[in-house]
């Protein structure tokens, strides 16, 4: 089944707004087996909407989404143009008019004139419900070619697709693909691609997607029959060992955490550079408790001082964002809380901050444990919010594989 994507919105083009939208429907219908041929973002102008679905169907897709320009404001002109691309005459819906008068009553307001193109049908196509919203979509059967038109605002397109687009594509006998995800964590792409070469470069049949990103690579494995799938999945699993955290969607932090409950272990943290983030992508997930005793944000010295006796003259001979420093931490949070772990972070986030000696980006990561305490120094660069997102994962993976190993 082939599908094109056409997004409309001038706030798409300018970069105001990500355009969300494109990529959910491209996902969710090659998941399901669709092959997206063609995306394309074009404004809210008439010419280039009707340009552009005429490019469309000169490739025959099955079905055409079009999403955004259905709202009531002057420059939501998608029905309309689309209404004169399929030479369709509008016709005024009055009882879905009253339906929109006494939603806007209930909320104590009088319905604006302007919403009035919101009740609009059309001659010869269908009408989207929408569950959530007040902009419906429409169908048109175009030359062999379903034109489809959904609203922009991301979570009325999606009620839409997954109620009605989705099963009318399913029905139409789109067979499903297999799809299995690999999440890792701790290996970077150009690695993780040579470990698993044994295993990718055989005859599989299969296509393989990479997505890096800053906690890690998912590998995407996909093939229309599922034992393809379901073998290199194993394979290129085995070979990459403890890399692989999880499966499917499988978030890291619930990989942390359940290893962590699966070793009955406990764990407090003493952060300064990350803020709390450590603590806080714990504790994202249900049942953390559990395991997560507590953290501390030492971020001055003063509170690494009273809160974790951290000794003026070390801070002072060492420095805050020192191996000694972080050793210290990590121990003292272990012994503070009476956990089996203690995580501890001190850098320099930047991007201000660094000497010649000390640059931004420098981090130490420490991890105590009954068997002892290790430190380990980093150098993540110099953008901040990359720093402390980086200084999470590599101290969370340094807690999974210890854990692992305990
Ligand atoms: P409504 O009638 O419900 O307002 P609409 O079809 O008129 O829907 P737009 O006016 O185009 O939708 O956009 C509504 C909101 O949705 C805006 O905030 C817009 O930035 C956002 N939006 C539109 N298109 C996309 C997209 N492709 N991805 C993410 N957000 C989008």
């Amino acid at each position: 089944m082939k599908i094109a994507i056409v997004s409309i919105g001038n706030e798409l083009l300018s970069g105001d707004t990500t355009n969300t939208n494109a990529t959910w429907i491209g996902k969710k219908l090659t998941d399901i087996g669709c092959t997206v041929i063609q995306q394309i973002t074009i404004p809210d102008q008439a010419i280039p909407i009707s340009n552009s679905l005429a490019q469309q169907c000169v490739l025959s897709p099955d079905f055409v989404i079009i999403t955004g320009g259905l709202g009531p404001t002057d420059d939501d002109i998608t029905r309309k143009t689309l209404f004169d691309f399929v030479g369709a005459e509008s016709i005024f819906d009055e009882e879905y008019w009253a339906i929109l008068s006494k939603r806007f009553k209930r909320f104590g307001m009088d319905i604006p004139d302007s919403n009035r193109n919101q009740a609009l049908i059309p001659t010869n196509g269908d009408i989207i419900p929408n569950p959530v919203g007040s902009a419906r979509g429409s169908k048109f059967d175009y030359n062999g070619t379903f034109l489809i038109s959904l609203p922009g605002v991301p979570a009325e397109m999606e009620a839409m697709m997954k109620e009605s687009i989705i099963p009318m594509i399913l029905e139409m006998g789109v067979k499903p693909k297999s799809i299995k995800t690999i999440r890792t964590a701790g290996i970077p792409e150009s690695a993780l691609i040579e470990q698993i070469a044994l295993a990718t470069q055989k005859n599989h049949g299969c296509d393989i997607g990479y997505y890096p990103s800053l906690f890690g690579v998912d590998i995407r494995i996909s093939n229309p029959k599922p034992d393809p799938v379901r073998n290199l999945f194993n394979e290129i699993s085995d070979l990459l060992g403890v890399s692989v955290y999880g499966e499917g969607k499988k978030s890291f932090e619930e990989a942390v955490i359940l290893l962590a409950m699966d070793k009955q272990k406990t764990i407090s943290t003493a952060e300064s550079c990350t803020g709390g983030l450590i603590g806080h992508r714990l504790t994202e997930i249900s049942g953390s408790s559990n395991v997560f005793k507590g953290g501390l944000v030492v971020y001055s010295n003063e509170a690494k001082m009273k809160l974790l006796d951290i000794p003026i003259n070390l801070l002072e001979t060492k420095g805050a964002v020192s191996e000694e420093t972080a050793k210290m931490m990590a121990e003292n949070v272990k012994e503070k809380f009476k956990s089996d772990y203690g995580i501890s972070v001190t850098g320099i986030a930047g991007p201000t901050g660094g000497t010649e000696e000390k640059p931004v980006g420098l981090v130490y990561i420490g991890l105590a444990q009954k068997k002892g305490v290790k430190v380990k120094e980093f150098h993540f660069g110099n953008d901040r919010k990359r720093n402390k997102l980086r200084t999470s994962q590599v101290a969370l993976n340094w807690l999974r594989l210890s854990l692992l190993n305990d």
